[in-house]
């Protein structure tokens, strides 16, 4: 199933990622998490590509696995950047043996500290280009930033090449996290502006460890409003009722959301079978 048929059938929905093993000893304890997830039966679930690292082939298994054995659509993401054109290309003809129908077409970050990575390929707009050439049938979802790709010179050319890759071949977007909705509705309504008329599928990332705030702000640059700081000033040494806001600031977020017209969420539940069914328990009634 093409996960862009779920963006047009109008109900409330959510989606839930997951990341692969990032060592071959933690492979089973992560199949078993994915697998709880799901159970939980959501819209489909996208899961993540460590770049270059070993395991990137996990990606595959735990896609396969969760489209096979439980029937939910998966999304595999693939990266570039630190790819070889030879890579990328027994890649994507994995995913076709594998019957995988969504593709997440990132260009991943540039390495940090490695001289001699292959620079065989500049921005994601060239997978998406490969993808499309390759005849695989795809539904292809891109990345996007209500609060500007961090290496943009401005949020108007981050846009205008936002826009080039949309118009590349993609069928979706999907944010990066933000923990304001503000930041989300006017970035859509800026894409609008320009010609972007895909699903602008909004990425919602529950914290429930005060640890995560940091590490989440330094990876995604994103804007933490003064009610989540506050959340984390008097919940974060206890982690039981720190889970707790961290699911409940989640929910209301997805809720409002839902009020403003969205269809599906995606959630980044990493790995967090826990987390995804607090968040769907809370949204229940909404969800139907
Ligand atoms: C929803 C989502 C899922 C993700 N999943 C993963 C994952 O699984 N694995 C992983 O490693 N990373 C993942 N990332 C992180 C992503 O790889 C990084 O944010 C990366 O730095 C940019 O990838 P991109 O595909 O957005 O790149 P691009 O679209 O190539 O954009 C990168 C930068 O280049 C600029 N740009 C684009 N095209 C041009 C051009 N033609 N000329 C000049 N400038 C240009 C853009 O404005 C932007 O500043 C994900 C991010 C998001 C939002």
């Amino acid at each position: 199933m093409k996960v862009s048929d779920i963006f047009n059938n109008g109900r409330a929905s959510l989606s839930f990622e997951v990341f692969p093993p990032k060592s071959d000893s933690s492979f089973e304890s992560v199949k078993e998490a994915t697998e709880k997830i799901a159970l939980l039966s959501p819209s489909f679930m996208s899961v993540t590509y460590g770049a270059g690292g070993g395991t990137s082939r996990y990606t595959l298994d735990i896609a396969k696995n969760i489209q096979e054995n439980y029937g939910v659509p998966t999304l595999a993401h693939l990266t570039c950047v630190s790819s070889t054109k030879e890579t990328v290309r027994a890649r994507i003809e994995d995913m076709k043996v594998a019957g995988i129908k969504n593709v997440m077409a990132l260009r991943g970050d540039i390495p940090t500290g490695m001289e001699d990575f292959p620079r065989e390929y500049k921005h994601a707009i060239e997978l998406i280009r490969e993808l499309r050439e390759s005849n695989g049938d795809f539904c292809i979802g891109g990345a996007c930033y209500p609060e500007v790709h961090p290496e943009s010179t401005s949020a108007e050319a981050d846009l205008f090449y936002l826009k080039e890759k949309s118009d590349a071949g993609l069928n979706f977007l999907t944010t990066q996290m933000f923990f304001d909705n503000g930041l989300y509705y006017s970035f859509v309504e800026r894409a609008r502006g320009i010609g972007i008329d895909l699903p602008i599928i909004p990425g919602v990332m529950p914290i429930t460890r005060a640890s995560q705030v940091e590490r989440a702000i330094a990876l995604s640059g994103s804007f933490v409003p003064k009610e989540f700081l506050d959340i984390v000033d008097r919940y974060g040494s206890d982690p039981v009722a720190m889970a707790e806001a961290g699911v409940d600031y989640a929910t209301r977020q997805i809720s409002d959301l839902f009020e403003n017209g969205v269809g599906n969420v995606h959630v980044y539940s990493m790995n967090k079978p826990e987390v995804a069914s607090a968040i769907l328990n809370n949204l229940s009634d909404i969800l139907g």
